[in-house]
């Protein structure tokens, strides 16, 4: 098992009602280090072009809205398989699908307002890091 890095963003139905602390808090118990963090808005543009992987998507106008309607929180995570192992934790994409004591079950909303962001794959958590943040901004 390698250490890995990946990409997660708290999302605005989170920062909202105030659960970046609960979820850090989560993260930190499983294992992961949070070595880079920033709270910021996202504009329209930079959610269309963080997501653009999905815009052909029918849910994607009103995906990159919600990702622009609030504060997000992005961070870099690091932990031994950290890809799949924060995918684990977050739990499935709509709520009602997750399992128990994974962040989306006990956070979310809906299947848009899932809480929490994680990258899909070694090497989209690569090009989603480098999308936020500089290696400056990266304290291993
Ligand atoms: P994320 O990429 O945010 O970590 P994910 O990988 O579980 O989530 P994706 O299929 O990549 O899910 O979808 C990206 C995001 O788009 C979802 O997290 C959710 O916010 C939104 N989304 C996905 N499917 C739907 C849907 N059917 N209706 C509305 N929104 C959706
Ligand atoms: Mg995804």
């Amino acid at each position: 098992m390698s250490v890995q890095r990946t990409l997660s963003m708290i999302k605005p139905d989170a920062t909202a009602r105030s659960l970046t602390g609960a979820i850090n808090a989560k993260l930190e118990a499983a294992g992961f280090r949070i070595i880079a963090q920033k709270r910021m808005f996202l504009s329209r543009a930079q959610a269309e072009a963080f997501y653009a992987v999905h815009k052909e998507r029918a849910f994607f106008d009103d995906l990159c809205a919600f990702m622009s309607s609030g504060p997000i929180v992005a961070q870099v995570l690091e932990a031994d398989d950290a890809v799949a192992r924060y995918r684990d934790i977050m739990g499935a994409t709509n709520p009602a699908n997750a399992a128990e004591g994974t962040i989306r079950k006990e956070f979310a909303e809906s299947i848009e307002a899932n809480s929490v962001h994680g990258s899909d794959s070694l090497e989209n958590a690569a090009q989603e890091i480098s999308f936020f943040f500089s290696g400056l901004e990266i304290v291993g």
